[in-house]
């Protein structure tokens, strides 16, 4: 897995989204919430930091934390549908797959949908553009998942992060720590670089 998904990649699967179009912003995006022990953390940051982010969430959490979710939309942030279960596309049946992303958009419609592992068949991907829906995957990847990975080398990492670049991160129990000791960080770096925050 790469830091900065090669330019190569984003070019076979060019159907879906890597990067953003304004080369003086960048767009932060947190994956697999909403999430008790995080989301909350995260809302608070963004918010003393004025940075409005994009939370691909994923159906199940959203039954489950339903005032967590809210506070999401309520501090301005954008919503992304992530499916219901956190299916992979390719070890499941488009139909069931279509099935858990539309149980997701029953709880909130999204226009934008991001595949968890960023893995889906070319089939899956047809129908999810038939939807109306944007595929959102990203350019920069933290890695906060990763016990490997600590925070300093993210925050080294987050040197890379140029204009237009959609930065994965995840408001989730496994990337917590991580998290945490980076996001702050991170923020701070993108910056001072000159460049701004928008959603998706
Ligand atoms: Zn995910």
């Amino acid at each position: 897995m790469f830091v900065r998904v090669p330019l190569l990649v984003q070019l076979v699967f060019k159907r879906r989204i890597w990067r953003g179009e304004d080369k003086n912003t960048v767009h932060l995006t947190f994956d697999d919430g909403p999430d008790p022990d995080t989301t909350p953390w995260v809302l608070g940051l963004l918010k003393k930091e004025n940075v409005k982010a994009t939370f691909f969430c994923i159906g199940k959490n959203i039954e489950e934390n339903p005032l967590i979710f809210k506070q999401i939309i309520d501090h301005g942030h954008a919503i992304g549908n992530h499916t219901y279960n956190h299916e992979k596309g390719t070890e499941s049946k488009t139909a069931d797959y279509l099935k858990s992303i539309q149980r997701t958009d029953d709880l909130h419609v999204a226009d934008l949908f991001r595949p968890p592992y960023g893995r889906a068949k070319f089939g899956q991907v047809n129908r999810i553009l038939l939807l109306g829906k944007q595929i959102i995957m990203w350019t920069w990847n933290s890695q906060d998942y990763k016990k490997e990975i600590g925070p300093d080398e993210i925050v080294k990492n987050a040197n890379k992060i140029t204009g237009r670049d959609i930065l994965l991160f995840h408001n989730s129990a496994k990337s917590n720590l991580s998290m945490q000791e980076s996001l702050p960080r991170v923020i701070e770096i993108v910056k001072q670089k000159g460049l701004k925050f928008s959603v998706l």
